[in-house]
């Protein structure tokens, strides 16, 4: 085998390691991808940190010099590389629960970026660096087509055959009620406890307080919230909070 033939060889294999075991969430086509600068990789790695572990507060868009570097990570493998260790810390501290039995063992997910994934209305809105627009964000809700983020589902499924009830805890609507069964039962999710959002009392409310009443609710209810996950540290921080908190990647938006 000559050098040239050889090297053909190894460029089939790496394509089809690649293929078989570091996917995307979405697929992209390759030529879409960019080439920071190294500065900016820099610049962005670290934005990307001060963002996950809220260090950077409160923040309104990606900035500028990121928006290729939030592009490249959300559509390459690393999103989902990031997600499945979040999945695997979870089910991890889930392992060390020491169940009461009662059937009020309990697990809060957070449904947006945390079970489903909006990528494919976000790939088409600049993945966070255009101004959130509600209109056609409750149009591709309506459409009911978001895909599960693969190791959440894997671990929303581990969860329940360990024993934990399973309650879904979203920002959305009441309105959105059934659109949002639909959407969860046709990425794979099934037999959740309650699924509870945002009603007209609920109106103008930060996530962050409206999460909190009523997760409070829940444990009034006699629930013991082990775990707790969602993209926002607003899903996780506040009162009532879980015993431990498992903070998904999210470097296209911040709830407050
Ligand atoms: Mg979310």
């Amino acid at each position: 085998m000559d050098i040239y033939s050889g090297r053909f060889v190894l460029i089939l294999i790496l394509s089809f390691i690649s293929k078989s075991s570091s996917q995307s969430i979405i697929q992209i086509s390759p030529e879409k991808y960019h080439k920071s600068s190294a500065a900016d990789l820099i610049y962005c790695d670290s934005w990307r940190f001060s963002v996950e572990t809220n260090d950077a507060g409160i923040w309104t868009q990606v900035p500028s010099r990121c928006q290729d570097y939030v592009h490249d990570y959300l559509t390459g493998v690393r999103y989902r590389s990031d997600s499945e260790m979040v999945a695997l810390n979870s089910l991890d501290f889930a392992k060390t629960v020491e169940f009461a039995g009662n059937g009020k063992d309990a697990w809060v997910f957070d449904i947006d970026e945390t079970l489903l994934s909006n990528l494919p209305y976000y790939a088409l809105h600049g993945f966070g660096s255009e101004t959130f627009d509600e209109v056609s964000f409750d149009e591709w809700v309506d459409l009911a087509e978001a895909p599960a983020l693969p190791a959440s589902l894997k671990l929303y499924k581990e969860l329940q055959e360990m024993g934990f009830t399973i309650f879904l805890l979203t920002g959305r609507s009441e309105i959105q009620r059934n659109v949002t069964v639909k959407n969860l039962q046709y990425s794979g999710y099934r037999n959740w406890e309650k699924l509870i959002l945002r009603g007209p009392a609920d109106s103008g409310k930060p996530a962050i307080v409206y999460k909190s009443e009523r997760r409070k609710l829940l444990q009034d209810e006699g629930y013991t919230i082990h775990g707790s996950s969602g993209d926002q540290w607003s899903d996780l921080l506040g009162f009532a909070v879980a015993q431990r908190s498992f903070k998904l990647p999210n470097p296209m938006y911040y709830i407050a």
